[in-house]
């Protein structure tokens, strides 16, 4: 599942903030231009009423109000034709009547057997909210807006030199050396205690696994050297003794050792050249993959003949590859041995094309939960053979990788496995 980055987080808070912010505003306004219309212009409208009908109680001829924005009618419901037309019927209260083209607030009055109608002009209500709510509020509303893109950019910015670790991190390929292609030492550059404390922890991290991989180098290189001494003795010694018992027992014993030490001792120089650092492609001659193929077969088929299983190669191109011959032998007997190993019947077939090698068998085929582990050191499948150290094939694995090549494998229980090595479209690493 992709996690939602956090710069997408801050961006969502800054949107959801903004979005709020103009919703409140918007509640706002409403409520403000209905608190002015129903409470202020009718709280005044109410007390123009009052004053004049306490002035016309006073004296009947009393004026009626007449402003720019107030217009006062006296009318009398036994004379209606003497009110103007569009007041006429109006009850007690407060109404907005569309008249000429605008929509005044009138406010209606009676009190003694006379109506009052008092005409606001809401335009000029309008207009003052406008100067008065809107357009402060406006200003207002900008000033949040800036506020919060200002907190998002801020909240971006310190936090960038994290984000920027993560993607250089992410963009790492932690294979063979990933690990010291990674170069953080930018990041300190104005890098908080955060960031610094990450920095730190990933390059003493690098330092820690490149003397690591050195050290394992080192005791493979050191450990292969030191036992081809004592191999070479007890293959001197068995030498010697199959001059000195001659009889067919013995000689079948000590043939079984000395195939033991030959294994042993290929085992041996696999371990170092392995462990050189040198780039193993650039120093190796061009090799044909398909005679390298047939001269595997052919040795196969005496040290491990298998009578019920045909041993076919198949070629649909020449391939050439640029490797130590020695290693692309090493990865050939590993995978046709293996398939001969565990094919009781049927066939092995290996199918040489322009882009890789493969090598199909008929055999008992490799159990789902095993497939995943085939590649790992000292890892036997629960079918293996009573031959063997789990070696091989984290070995095939490793030169693979070190020579930029891709194994794969499909396998199916009781139907058979194909181990398939492709050559060309993976590069090889720096
Ligand atoms: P081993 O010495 O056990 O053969 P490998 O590393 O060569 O070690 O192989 C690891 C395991 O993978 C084996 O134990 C076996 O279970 C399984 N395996 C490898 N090749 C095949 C194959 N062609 N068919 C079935 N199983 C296989």
């Amino acid at each position: 599942m992709q996690r939602p980055r956090v710069t997408a987080k801050l961006l969502k808070i800054f949107l959801l903030q903004i979005g709020l912010i103009s919703a409140v505003t918007a509640v706002g306004i409403y409520a403000a231009a209905l608190v002015a219309e129903d409470l202020l212009v009718n709280q005044a409208l109410q007390g123009e009423a009052d004053y004049f009908w306490q002035r016309y109680r006073a004296d009947a001829q009393a004026t009626l109000p007449n402003s720019l924005n107030l217009l006062g009618y006296l009318g009398d419901p036994a004379q209606p034709e003497h009110t103007p037309a569009w007041l006429r019927g109006l009850s007690i209260g407060m109404h907005r009547v569309s008249h000429e083209g605008q929509r005044p607030i009138v406010h209606v009055s009676q009190q003694q057997e006379r109506v009052l109608y008092l005409v606001f002009d809401e335009e000029q209500v309008s207009r003052l909210s406008l100067f008065f709510g809107i357009v402060p509020l406006t200003a207002v509303l900008l000033v949040l807006y800036v506020l919060a893109f200002l907190g998002y950019f801020q909240a971006k910015r310190a936090l960038s030199p994290i984000v920027k670790l993560a993607e250089r991190v992410q963009e790492t390929q932690f294979g063979d050396g990933g690990l010291q292609a990674l170069d953080v030492t930018d990041l300190r550059h104005n890098a908080d205690m955060e960031t610094d404390a990450l920095v730190d922890a990933i390059e003493g991290l690098m330092e820690r696994s490149a003397q690591f991989i050195v050290r394992e180098r080192n005791f493979t290189r050191y450990a292969s050297h030191e036992l081809r001494t004592p191999l070479a003795v007890i293959k001197g010694s068995i030498a010697n003794l199959q001059q000195l018992h001659r009889d067919e027992k013995s000689q079948r014993q000590l043939q079984r050792m000395a195939a033991t030490v030959q294994d042993m001792e290929a085992l041996l120089e696999t371990l170092l050249l392995l462990a050189r650092e040198e780039n193993l492609q650039q120093s190796a001659e061009p090799i044909c993959v398909n005679d390298m193929a047939a001269l595997v077969l052919d040795q196969l088929r005496v040290s491990l003949p298998q009578p019920q299983v045909a041993l076919e190669q198949k070629n649909s191109a020449l391939l050439q590859v640029q490797a130590p011959q020695k290693l692309l032998g090493i990865v050939l007997t590993n995978l046709i041995r293996n398939a001969l190993m565990y094919t009781p019947q049927g066939h092995v077939r290996i199918q040489i094309d322009a882009q890789g090698f493969s090598v199909e068998d008929t055999g008992i085929g490799i159990a789902p939960q095993d497939l995943a582990h085939i590649f790992d050191p000292f890892y036997r499948g629960q079918a293996s053979s009573e031959k063997g150290y789990g070696l091989g094939l984290s070995i095939v694995h490793k030169i693979c990788q070190q020579l930029g090549w891709h194994i794969s494998v499909h396998s199916e229980p009781e139907k058979g496995s194909c181990f398939r090595v492709d050559v060309t479209s993976f590069m090889p690493p720096a």
